[in-house]
């Protein structure tokens, strides 16, 4: 994801290719740098969501942390070179989540941004229909089995609370899942789940019940060897932003997204008033082709030359 080169300290954002590593936020695209012994800032809940005691590398001077949105945890860092603002934001969304505040926009010179949706037809729905959606399809099921699929880390707890709040009803997690709910719990965010395996699960699941499963489980053929388990009908339905745009074999897909869709996108890049876009992440080069269409001073991060060793302060200064 590029080194920031800063006062001589080489920071690897998102990457490992430096001592000090910034990791953006905890899932595992972004997380490599914690197997590779490195010297590490993050945020104290991302220490938590892998497993270890928060000990942050100290910040170096004119470098800060910022609320991302995304998930626990999520921070963009900003840091200020020789009278220049760079900011790379990680994944971020700038909606009011049922677990997240909204990312703070930062205002820049260089922003390297999130381009996993910043392509003009990735337009996600309204969150408030596609939350809707998601109840009336688990009200409508009551009398059936429901399984949810979602990204453990982050989309899980969202629905935990989404379901809690919307239709009063704890669903039944995988303990891999139990563990970051828990981390979310220290954290102060109110969730109410059952993990699998214990007594109480066991209970829930002698009549229809809702689960959350991983994303690669909410599918038609699961679902039938669940029907056939528990005598009882199964419902299947994904969760997740790629919803939007392909079809999953399941009853049915809710786009509901943790990222800034190709709206949100844009307003960061215009409100922070930035001079240079670095495109970062899926999609990086149709991005920034994009964003030179329509007059921003655009590039991908991916064809930055020495890709994973650039230098970012060399890039705010060659303008
Ligand atoms: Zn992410």
């Amino acid at each position: 994801m590029g080194v920031l080169d800063s006062f001589g300290l080489q920071i690897a954002l998102d990457d490992y290719d430096a001592e000090v590593c910034f990791v953006s936020h905890a899932h595992t695209d972004h997380t490599k740098a914690f197997s590779k012994n490195r010297k590490i800032i993050a945020s104290d809940e991302t220490f938590l969501l892998l497993g270890k005691s928060p000990s942050c590398h100290p910040l170096p001077q004119g470098t800060s942390l910022h609320q991302a949105g995304h998930m626990l945890g999520a921070v963009q860092l900003r840091a200020e070179l020789d009278g220049q603002v760079f900011v790379y934001t990680g994944d971020f969304s700038l909606h009011q989540g049922y677990t997240t505040l909204p990312a703070k926009i930062l205002e820049c010179d260089t922003l390297m941004i999130d381009s996993t949706y910043a392509l003009p037809h990735l337009r996600l729905p309204s969150r408030a229909d596609t939350i809707r959606k998601i109840a009336k399809f688990v009200r409508q099921n009551e009398n059936k089995i429901v399984l949810l699929g979602a990204y453990l880390r982050g989309k899980t707890q969202e629905l935990i609370r989404l379901l809690n709040e919307e239709c009063g009803i704890a669903p039944i997690v995988s303990s891999k899942a139990d563990y970051f709910c828990k981390v979310y719990r220290q954290s102060g965010i109110k969730l109410d789940w059952i993990a699998a395996g214990t007594p109480e699960a066991q209970e829930a699941m002698k009549s229809a019940f809702v689960a959350i499963v991983p994303l690669s489980q909410a599918n038609f053929s699961f679902g039938a060897k669940l029907s056939e388990a528990f005598g009882l009908e199964v419902k299947t339905a994904v969760v997740t932003g790629w919803a939007a745009f392909h079809r999953f074999p399941a009853d049915e897909g809710f786009p509901l997204s943790d990222h800034a869709d190709f709206r949100d996108t844009m307003r960061y890049i215009h409100e922070s008033n930035a001079k240079k876009v670095i495109c970062a992440n899926a999609s990086d080069r149709e991005a920034a082709a994009h964003l030179r269409r329509i007059g921003i001073d655009a590039v991908a991060k991916s064809s930055l030359s020495g890709s994973h060793q650039c230098s970012l302060l060399e890039c705010m200064h060659n303008k």
